[in-house]
């Protein structure tokens, strides 16, 4: 009502002006006024624009430059008509352009109608009405505050006074500050409507948010007069903004803690080795786990969620499984199973834990389980018993005493032969006890030894006394570290075993064998004493042997008068017994000096085929007397041994004397050389050393053997020990036949050993015999064969 009462007024007022300014050309006197009614016309367009605006100036210049023309008619024509002369329109279009642009330039001088003023009675109504308002009012006008409601002078604690132009601004949030500035400002200059929401500080400090809204409000021309704004306390939404804000915030954390949880149990569900699964009180599976499904899976199908046990478990199974639930329900406890469960690959033992689930209110909703497969660790379990049975069992009926102990090295078991032998019972024994059944002259060693052994985890032998009540028992104890798996000492068993018996065997074969010493070195002494009385006795034998022996023989050979036939015999029986008696007493002698280590050999580098062929010539007259042929095989395999001529000699005589005493007439005797190495030695006969010389060469690998080999009666095999034993004649009638001391062998084998040789024969009854001498020959010796 009001606007239009404005609008009235100004467009009236253009008329006004208009039809004063027509009244006064009309009235003017003045020719010039007359001729250019314009100049006067100009007024009213001038003032209704800047008065009244872009519209009244218009109308003024519509009204004024219609007026104008109506005071200067156009002229007729010649026919009456009225005729417009084109200079007559000039200067109407020239002032309706001028008065366009002088409306439009004035227009921005035209002043809006002022806000209401405080002095009419509506005015002071709407301005109580602004005043008590809840919100905070202003309007802004040319940049500047021009109007606050009361209420937001109380609210930002200043009067109107510091608060009009531009004081308001020192009230805004100095960090807010600018952006609201610019804000404004951009809206007052696009008279676009303002909207923000910004912080403000009252005169004590206090902080506000508030919405700002302002819009422009416009004339009927749609100019922009002023700017009509509210304030409203938002602090309170923005307060609960933030706190929303912050618990939106607090929200996405937890939502985000809570899904990395989530994963995390996911996780462990999918990975541990437990079968984990829920079951609600109606008996609907409501969670498996991944190992549930990787066992169960192909049994009972894929998803099981949802299924009730009563549709994929047999109805024994479900009832046994109904019945824990309704046991754990009513003791609302933890409980504990464990059963078998025959699975494809055979029969499982699972170890399971049930537990209740409830709600908020308390109220069991479901049944967790969590099974662990356990039949390695049965198994394992099982065959350890069976292991500690068999233990037990072998322990209770061995011979030997068996015990146990920890890693301290106090006893933890015996077996009931430990108790019989230390002569303590089981309890006795536990731990230091076993010590004191050890004779008291032994614990202190025994017991170091025995902590040293068991504390480095070592083995432990020894040997020690028991004392039981009344006997003392030997015994021989051994230990050994029990390790477990990871290496960790775990105790130490051992063994103890009753060795008294060995121990009284040990000390008699001990006494046995001083005593054996003791006599050996009496034997010692008589052999000795019987070499010095056969060296003594063969000497002063030897002597009259000699006058006996000449004597004989000068009578025998009669130069001293003729014998009678049983003289001759008898001298010739007396001669040959000399000569027996004085072989038997030369070779007792060799033996005698052998035995008593005095014969020294001679040695040289002998010829061997000179030596075998002196051998022979000395046989030969006795070999043909028995028609008996003599034979040498002399292959060039070696031409020289080291050793003493007289005794080597010695050795080929006797075995060519047995081979022709021993062998029929017609009958042949040969002597053969070879040379063979100590490996190829084995395989014949070779009789044992007596005694070890340490002769030079003894150590060569090679031998040369000098064998005599005849066709005569052989040696029946149970006879042949007896051979190259002193004083041993095979067959007694034999050889009493044939003569002979039964020392030969003997004292060839002496004397070969101590060339470092070796004797061996063969003998087939009947077919013959074979008598070797084996002496060492030194590698450079050997020729090839
Ligand atoms: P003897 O001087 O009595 O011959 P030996 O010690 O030389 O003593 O011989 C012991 C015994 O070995 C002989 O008595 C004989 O029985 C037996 N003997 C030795 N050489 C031969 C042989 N070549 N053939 C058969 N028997 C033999």
């Amino acid at each position: 009502m009001e606007v239009a009462l404005s609008q009235l007024w100004r467009y009236g007022g253009a008329v006004l002006l208009v039809a004063i300014a027509s009244l006064l050309i009309l009235l003017a006197s003045d020719p010039t006024i007359a001729a250019n009614p314009w100049l006067i016309g100009f007024a009213p367009v001038i003032l209704s624009a800047r008065y009244g605006g872009l519209g009244p100036g218009l109308l003024a210049t519509v009204l004024m430059g219609v007026a104008c023309a109506y005071s200067s008619p156009p002229s007729l024509t010649s026919s009456g008509a009225i005729a417009v002369a084109p200079n007559d329109l000039i200067p109407v279009s020239v002032f309706a352009l001028e008065g366009i642009l002088i409306s439009a330039f004035l227009k921005k001088f035209h002043a809006p109608p002022s806000p209401p003023q405080p002095g009419s009675h509506s005015q002071q109504q709407l301005r109580a009405i602004l005043d008590n308002a809840p919100v905070g009012l202003y309007v802004v006008g040319n940049s500047s505050c021009e109007f606050m409601n009361q209420y937001l002078c109380s609210w930002l604690g200043l009067t109107s006074e510091q608060i009009l132009g531009s004081g308001w601004i020192d009230s805004i949030h100095p960090e807010d500050r600018e952006w609201v500035i610019r804000a404004s400002t951009e809206s007052l200059t696009t008279a676009q409507p303002f909207e923000a929401e910004y912080r403000i500080l009252d005169q004590s400090g206090t902080l506000y948010w508030i919405l700002d809204r302002a819009v422009p409000v416009r004339d009927e021309a749609g100019q922009v007069q002023f700017f009509q704004g509210s304030c409203v306390d938002i602090t309170a939404r923005k307060q609960a903004e933030e706190r929303l804000q912050s618990l939106a915030q607090q929200l996405q954390e937890r939502t985000a803690e809570l899904s990395a949880s989530r994963a995390q149990m996911q996780a462990l569900l999918d990975y541990t080795p437990a079968i984990i699964y829920i079951i609600d009180v109606d008996g609907y599976m409501r969670f498996a786990n991944a190992e549930w499904y990787r066992i169960f899976g192909p049994l009972f199908g894929n998803p099981i969620e949802g299924q009730n046990l009563r549709d994929f478990l047999p109805p024994e199974a479900a009832a046994v499984f109904f019945q824990e639930n309704e046991e754990i329900f009513a003791s609302a406890k933890v409980m504990t199973f464990e059963n078998d469960m025959t699975l494809p690959d055979g029969v499982h033992t699972f170890l399971r834990i049930k537990f209740p689930l409830q709600d908020a209110s308390g109220e069991v909703y479901a049944f967790c389980g969590v099974s662990l497969d356990i039949t390695e660790r049965k198994q394992g379990e099982e065959a350890l018993r069976q292991s500690e049975e068999r233990f037990r069992s072998l322990s209770a009926c061995s011979p030997l005493g068996i015990f146990l102990t920890d890693t301290q090295g106090n006893c933890t078991y015996t077996n009931p032969s430990w108790q019989a032998i230390a002569g303590l019972t089981f309890e006795a024994a536990l731990g230091e006890g076993w010590a004191q059944a050890i004779h008291p002259e032994d614990r202190e060693r025994v017991a170091a030894y025995w902590s040293y052994c068991a504390s480095s985890g070592q083995a432990y032998s020894d040997e020690f006394r028991f004392q039981r009540r009344e006997t003392v028992c030997w015994v021989h104890s051994r230990s050994s570290p029990l390790f477990a798996d990871n290496g960790q000492l775990m105790g130490h068993v051992g063994t103890v075993e009753d060795i008294t018996e060995r121990k009284q065997a040990n000390e008699q074969l001990q006494a046995l064998t001083r005593q054996l010493q003791a006599q050996n070195e009496q034997l010692t002494e008589v052999s000795r004493l019987k070499s010095e009385f056969l060296t003594n006795m063969s000497h002063e034998l030897r002597t009259p042997l000699t006058s006996i022996l000449g004597f004989s023989s000068v009578l025998l050979q009669k130069n001293f008068g003729a014998l009678n036939p049983k003289q001759e015999q008898y001298l010739s029986l007396i001669h040959s017994s000399g000569d027996h008696l004085l072989a038997l007493i030369n070779d007792l002698l060799d033996l005698a000096k052998i035995e008593a280590g005095k014969l020294e050999l001679d040695f040289e580098e002998l010829n061997l085929a000179a030596l075998c062929q002196a051998a022979l010539e000395m046989v030969e007259v006795r070999a043909l007397s028995k028609q008996q042929q003599l034979f040498q095989e002399l292959p060039l395999a070696c031409e020289f041994i080291l050793g003493d001529r007289q005794r080597i000699l010695q050795v080929l005589l006797n075995y060519l004397s047995n081979a022709i005493k021993f062998t029929p007439g017609g009958g042949t005797i040969t002597l053969r050389t070879q040379v063979v190495t100590d490996v190829e030695l084995q395989s014949f006969n070779v009789l044992e050393v007596e005694e070890e010389t340490t002769l030079q060469g003894a150590s060569t690998p090679m031998f040369v053997g000098l064998s005599v080999s005849d066709t005569g009666i052989g040696i029946p095999v149970e006879d042949q020990h007896l051979l190259f034993q002193t004083f041993q004649q095979v067959d007694g009638a034999t050889d009493r036949r044939h003569g002979g001391t039964g020392l030969g062998l003997a004292l060839t084998k002496r004397l070969v050993e101590l060339h470092g040789g070796k004797v061996s024969f063969t003998s087939t009854c009947g077919v013959g015999s074979t008598f070797s001498a084996w002496f060492p020959l030194p590698e450079s010796n050997v020729e090839p064969i």
